[in-house]
């Protein structure tokens, strides 16, 4: 949409064809529905969020900013607020009101739109210039099947092979099930590849029927799918008590370990503790032996989920992997193998953080293309 709008703003008769009966449809799921459009983070940042690949973005962050992008809307009439964290959504929360900007751009612009249109090749459509926007594979249903590559790939482009981005992870521990439901806020997580502790990290972690997600999580999935693909045995570590000590443990004197992890941890966690430690969680802390005490610490302060996949690429948030970066002027996201071919969105080979930043990605590249196909 971004894309058609700005080659049309710039003079080029535009068709946008979408393959389903209405535009957006992923938009308007983006951020719980409230569309996290970007971050308002400053260019350095941005680009770090999109790990090595991130200096591809330069071009077109310098011709359109995520400032660009939040007066792009408020200058059309959505207000915008950032939270602390750096997140900017629409004031009022609404991704629809996103969408109708965007529709007001295509029309205002005269882009003329073919609904329930599936493109499946380049040589069925006539035009000087095409551009190639079918995002990634991920929640198929609105319209995002991963059609692009195979246009890109039947056109000679090379495709970075595809993997669930920003995804929720699945364990086999037995007792996942009993911790669902169960959300920790602002804990520190450690990924463990074959017993070395690699990535620390702090963040909110939430246990589901069959394994973990929560921003932290998804952020660090990209790793984690990589290292599982490589054979490599993964887990995930939370500290739970990063104060605990010996003295700290010791002052609870006559009370028991049973009491302990109650008062020092959510419910079902003190239960799951309690079985864990079933040998001594009647035990007085008092008395509990020093190597006691070190089996209780270890679950408190590196208790170990381990992680045998990610949940499949239809339910991630964004695909990784895509149209090589190295065929792409980023300069203009032309195809460096097609002339006049160009490409944006989620479809190249790039996977940005949780925060908005795949969204800014999405219509910086987006309204770089556009700028460029149109100009003749
Ligand atoms: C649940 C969820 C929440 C998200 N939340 C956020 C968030 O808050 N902030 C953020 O930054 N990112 C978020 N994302 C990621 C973000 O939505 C995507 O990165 C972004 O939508 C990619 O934009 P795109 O235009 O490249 O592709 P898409 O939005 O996927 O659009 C591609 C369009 O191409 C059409 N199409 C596909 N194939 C064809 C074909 N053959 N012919 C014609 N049309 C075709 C599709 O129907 C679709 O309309 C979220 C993603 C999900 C799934």
């Amino acid at each position: 949409m971004m894309a058609a709008g700005r080659a049309a703003e710039r003079g080029a008769k535009v068709l946008l064809v979408e393959k389903t009966y209405r535009l957006g449809s992923k938009l308007l799921l983006t951020g719980g529905g409230k569309c996290n459009i970007t971050n308002s983070a400053e260019m350095q940042d941005m680009i770090n969020a999109f790990g090595e690949n991130g200096k591809f973005l330069y071009g077109a962050l310098t011709v359109f900013s995520n400032k660009d992008l939040i007066d792009f809307f408020t200058s059309r009439g959505v207000e915008m607020k950032t939270e602390p964290d750096g997140r900017v959504l629409p004031l009022k929360g609404r991704a629809d009101d996103v969408l109708a900007v965007l529709r007001k751009y295509l029309k205002e612009n005269n882009v003329t739109i073919q609904h329930n249109r599936t493109v499946k090749s380049l040589n069925n459509i006539e035009a000087k210039k095409i551009i190639i926007a079918t995002g990634g594979k991920s929640y198929p249903a609105t319209g995002s099947t991963g059609d692009g590559y195979k246009i890109a790939k039947q056109a000679g482009h090379t495709i970075v092979p595809l993997s669930p981005g920003l995804s929720a992870l699945i364990s086999n521990n037995f007792f996942i099930k009993e911790l669902q439901g169960l959300t920790l806020k602002d804990i520190a997580i450690s990924v463990i590849i074959d017993g070395k502790k690699k990535y620390e990290e702090k963040g909110d972690i939430l246990f589901t029927h069959f394994g973990v997600s929560g921003p932290i999580v998804l952020n660090l999935s990209g790793t984690i799918i990589d290292a599982l693909a490589n054979k490599n045995k993964v887990e995930i570590s939370l500290n739970l008590r990063p104060d605990f000590s010996p003295q700290d443990f010791a002052s609870f004197g006559s009370k028991t370990v049973s009491q302990y992890f109650k008062k020092n941890l959510p419910a079902s966690l003190s239960a799951l503790f309690e079985k864990l430690c079933s040998k001594t969680s009647n035990k007085k802390c008092s008395i509990v032996t020093r190597e006691e005490r070190k089996i209780i610490a270890a679950y408190l302060t590196d208790f170990r989920i381990t992680i045998i996949r990610s949940r499949p690429i239809e339910e991630a948030t964004i695909t990784r992997g895509g149209v090589s970066l190295k065929e792409i002027n980023p300069q203009t996201m032309e195809s460096r193998l097609v002339k006049g071919l160009y490409f944006c969105g989620e479809m190249i080979n790039l996977a940005g953080i949780t925060g908005g930043y795949n969204l800014q990605e999405a219509f910086s590249t987006g309204y770089l293309a556009g700028e460029s196909a149109a100009d003749v």
